[in-house]
């Protein structure tokens, strides 16, 4: 096994950008021996070690990150949290399902609250609620069915035509929007580094040392650029690039997508991103775009997707900006401070990938776009798994499991089809 490639980005992470310089952890050096050896410092990876920690304290935990921390999707992504998500509708098999899964987001979500409380980590973590916004017909359809399915529950919400939703967030955009409660907005660069900046003392975090082979002889070896490291047990969290190590190649595929965050507006236009000092807009479709507010005066909007590989850089610079400027045309002036594009592994079923993988090999992949909460909760019971105290069962039954991807060359023929159809559903929503 073997893997040179790490995803790569070649623009830096904006949420990063905005906070002060972090000076990274020492690479990886010479020979190291523990008996933990986590692949890849985001949500999984960190969540693992640290669990991993508290579970064996006297062991030796190396956390080995390919870039530095904050510069992965961990910190690349839109910041939206939540410790419970709605249901797809309220038939009994999508509300069970979301009471289980529902559960275990609580679960993570409480942990993450904790270490934030008990290390001081702050990343403008604020309970905002959410909006579903549709932008076409088929978009309000949706929504509207939604907003069935949450009075169905007595759950609170508001359903907001264009008035509405331009009063709430500044723009006509959008034919109807469902406004609920539940739902949680932060800075992910500024998480990320909390969260491996307040490791416990007996996890070592190595930042620049990407894994670039894993051999299992007696015990575990893996190599870095500058070292070698000898474990008895590995959890592979590098999400999709697990793949390159020869893993999980038929259950995932690696999506490209991309953020960018306005330049700040002056003053004297801030009321025109609405009358919420602080929103996130998810859309209707799931090929849409995604928008919220970045502090007082700034928007971040996510947008585009990309197979296996990325986009250029001028196309997202260009469809970003166009994103922006067609929700709010009057803010025409106002350019992108930053952009950048972050990778997330999907699964065709979207259940991820976790459990044993081999003699003293664990992994969790495939969050989809939710790994902020699920990244840590499975994160955290991976380690459980590894110290036998989590049923696999249990995860299983909560979660699924990825299922089977075809092999190429049907895979790239059968993602170009069906993201081709979804583009065109999606319409203005993108
Ligand atoms: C633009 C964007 C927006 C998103 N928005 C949201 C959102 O709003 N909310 C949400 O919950 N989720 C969102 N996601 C998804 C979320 O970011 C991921 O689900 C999450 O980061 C998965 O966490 P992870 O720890 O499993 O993997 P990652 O965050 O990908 O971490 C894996 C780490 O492994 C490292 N690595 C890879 N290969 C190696 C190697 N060989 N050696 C060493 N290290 C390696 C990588 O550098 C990386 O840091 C978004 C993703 C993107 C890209």
């Amino acid at each position: 096994m073997s893997s040179a490639v790490l995803p790569h980005h070649p623009d830096p992470c904006g949420w990063n950008a905005l906070l002060p310089p972090r000076t990274p952890n020492a690479p990886a050096s010479g020979k190291i021996t523990a008996k933990y050896a986590v692949v890849g410092a985001g949500y999984t990876g960190l969540a693992a070690a640290r669990r991993l920690a508290e579970l064996d304290p006297t062991a030796d935990i190396v956390v080995l990150e390919g870039t530095t921390v904050g510069e992965g999707a961990s910190g690349r992504n839109s910041g939206f949290a939540s410790p419970r998500d709605l249901p797809a509708s309220a038939a009994p098999a999508d509300l069970q399902k979301a009471i289980a899964l529902n559960r275990s987001g609580e679960e993570g979500f409480d942990w993450l609250l904790a270490i934030m409380a008990e290390h001081n980590i702050t990343c403008d973590l604020e309970l905002t609620g959410r909006i579903k916004g549709a932008a076409t017909d088929a978009g309000a359809q949706i929504v509207r069915s939604l907003r069935d399915a949450v009075a169905q529950l007595e759950l609170p919400h508001e359903f907001l035509d264009t008035d509405q939703m331009q009063q709430r967030i500044g723009t006509r955009y959008y034919k109807c929007g469902l406004y609920t409660h539940e739902g949680y907005l932060l800075q992910p660069a500024a998480l990320i580094r909390g969260l491996a900046d307040s490791l416990p003392s007996n996890v070592r975090l190595h930042e620049n040392s990407p894994v670039l082979s894993l051999r299992k002889q007696g015990k575990w070896h893996l190599k870095t650029p500058t070292a070698h490291i000898d474990a008895d047990y590995v959890v592979i969290a590098a999400n999709a690039a697990i793949k390159e190590f020869g893993f999980l190649r038929s259950r995932l595929v690696t999506i490209y997508t991309y953020a960018a965050i306005t330049q700040a507006l002056p003053p004297h236009e801030i009321a025109q991103l609405g009358s919420m000092a602080n929103w996130g807009l998810l859309a209707a479709h799931r090929l849409g775009t995604t928008v919220r507010r970045v502090g007082p005066d700034r928007l971040m909007v996510r947008s585009l997707y990309a197979y296996e590989r990325g986009l250029s850089s001028e196309h997202v610079n260009d469809a970003l900006l166009s994103c922006f400027h067609r929700r709010y045309p009057a803010l025409w002036h106002i350019g992108l401070d930053y952009i950048w594009g972050g990778t997330t592994a999907l699964t065709m079923n979207g259940a991820p990938w976790w459990g044993h993988l081999g003699d003293g090999l664990y992994a969790s992949a495939g969050c989809n776009g939710a790994g902020i909460v699920k990244g840590t909760v499975l994160g955290k019971r991976l380690a459980e798994l590894i110290a036998g105290i989590c049923k696999p069962d249990d995860i299983h039954a909560t979660y699924g499991t990825a299922n089977w991807v075809a092999p190429e060359p049907f895979r790239t023929i059968g993602f170009n089809v069906i993201s081709a159809i979804e583009r065109r559903k999606a319409g203005r929503e993108a």
